[in-house]
């Protein structure tokens, strides 16, 4: 890729920083639940606590959305991909139900927000298939079927003659297809239900960072420039929570990337095929991703993943995920050899050892709630569970917030082990799916 193609965006290639921001906060103020973190978990806590009549206080450090939520790859996708083996045998199989259970009501919850509030983000309802590259990735795609199956998942095996007569492109050999969920453009969702939020009567604050709370009956959440107190404080800031001091052994922020390219002219689409534009994902080690988009561009996300040293989170280009993502755009769609790149981006997920979503109450007076985990699958679900914490505050706790909440997480390794071995392993997977990439350029 050369380098005027490496077109760095900060912000993702989904989103502008909004023209009404909303003013920092500068003094004291009270409310009945004060959220820190404005993505979807957040702003579907705010959405919901406000319909119950609640004074609620969003305070948000950069601009609503600006996180993980507007920087994806935009798939809303329910249970599949999800990492069985990290925890079937910890939870077992009646709780693994409920666990993809969960996931798969987290699409038809998002599907719900864009018609409640009329939120027109590309949505297409394609299903999702996740494809194989190389003969030998069909066993697993297969054991992972045979699973969801037990699981109360329903997917289609797709055989070569089936990838074909779909017109999928060539490079993707065979595939578990499954009908719910789709693409969308996640920039604009979470502009959507921040427009939603404001509408509602949130009183929402950007460019105001939460920098630490006090505990008590009153929880005082401090900014800069000043202070909310409340009864109630959801932390909903996922990657960046154990920046605040919380969650560090539970979650640690995994750095991934996108790259979006130009988009492709009348010949270029016809050539590529995709007629129903299905996300595709692959069953490496840490998947590839591809979809189109409605402007006509392509998505490529993942790859590569990085542990930042200590949980931190620093903003900064991450050239050599970009260089992976190009190689991967480059082997599957080679009829579309030189295309530009228009964006390249990179943001952070929230990662619990065994995947699953890490939410629930901490402190004295069981008032500072919290949402993180959900790793690369949060389109559907951080949203709902934001919208089940606000449930549980007003009073009605839905079973399945209570089998996230009765979760335990497993510990992570003590520091500075913790950042050699994820790194160490993440390094390895890489290596593994670049000797398979290898293979399928010998064929
Ligand atoms: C490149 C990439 C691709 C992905 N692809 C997909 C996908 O295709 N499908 C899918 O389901 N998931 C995907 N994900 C994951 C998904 O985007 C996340 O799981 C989801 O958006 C998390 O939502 P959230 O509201 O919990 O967190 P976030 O959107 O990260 O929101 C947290 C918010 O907290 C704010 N914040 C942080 N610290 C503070 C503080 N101290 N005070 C106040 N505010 C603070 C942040 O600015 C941010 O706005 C992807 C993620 C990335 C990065």
């Amino acid at each position: 890729m050369s380098t005027e193609t490496r077109i760095y965006r900060a912000l993702g290639g989904w989103v502008e920083a909004p023209d009404d921001p909303r003013p920092e906060l500068d003094g004291e103020i009270n409310a009945d639940v004060v959220i820190a973190g404005a993505g979807l978990a957040g702003l579907c806590a705010a959405l919901e606590l406000t319909r119950q009549g609640m004074e609620v206080v969003v305070l948000e450090r950069g601009f609503a959305g600006c996180g993980a939520s507007s920087r994806n790859a935009g798939y809303l996708a329910g249970g599949q991909g999800l990492k069985y083996d990290r925890f079937l045998k910890t939870v077992g199989m009646e709780k693994a139900k409920r666990i993809v259970e969960f996931y798969e009501e987290g699409v038809r919850f998002a599907e719900a927000r864009f018609k409640e509030h009329d939120i027109d983000c590309d949505y297409h309802q394609s299903g999702l298939i996740r494809a194989g590259i190389h003969p030998s990735q069909e066993t697993a795609v297969r054991k992972d079927m045979r699973l969801e199956a037990e699981l109360g998942l329903s997917a289609e095996f797709l055989d070569q003659a089936a990838m074909r007569s779909r017109g999928i492109p060539p490079a993707f050999l065979f595939g578990s297809y499954v009908a719910s969920g789709g693409t969308l453009n996640p920039g604009k969702y979470v502009l959507g239900l921040r427009r939603a939020a404001l509408e509602a009567g949130v009183t929402l604050h950007e460019n105001t960072p939460l920098l630490s709370y006090e505990d008590g009956p009153i929880v005082k959440a401090r900014t800069p420039r000043g202070c909310v107190n409340a009864p109630v404080l959801m932390l909903t800031t996922n990657a960046y929570t154990p920046g605040l001091g919380l969650l560090d052994d539970q979650v640690v922020p995994l750095r991934l990337s996108a790259i979006e390219t130009e988009p492709l002219s009348d010949e270029q689409l016809a050539a590529l095929g995709w007629p129903g534009r299905e996300g595709i994902t692959t069953p490496h080690w840490i998947m590839e991703s591809h979809r189109l988009t409605a402007r006509n561009t392509l998505v490529v996300t993942t790859k590569r993943l990085r542990y930042p040293y200590g949980s931190r989170t620093p903003e900064a280009p991450e050239q050599k995920q970009y260089q992976a993502l190009y190689t991967a755009l480059q082997d599957r769609f080679p009829m579309l050899k030189g295309i530009a790149i228009r964006h390249c981006w990179s943001g952070y997920i929230s990662y619990a050892n065994d995947g699953l979503p890490v939410v629930g109450v901490t402190a004295e007076n069981r008032n500072v709630y919290y949402s993180a985990g959900c790793c690369g699958h949060g389109v559907g679900t951080q949203g709902l569970v934001g919208y089940l914490l606000a449930r549980h505050i007003g009073g009605f706790t839905n079973p399945m917030l209570a089998t996230l909440m009765d979760h335990v997480t497993p510990a992570m390794l003590p520091k500075p082990l913790r950042w050699c071995t994820l790194n160490l392993a993440l390094n390895a997977a890489g290596r593994l799916d670049d000797r398979l990439n290898r293979k399928v350029r010998s064929i």
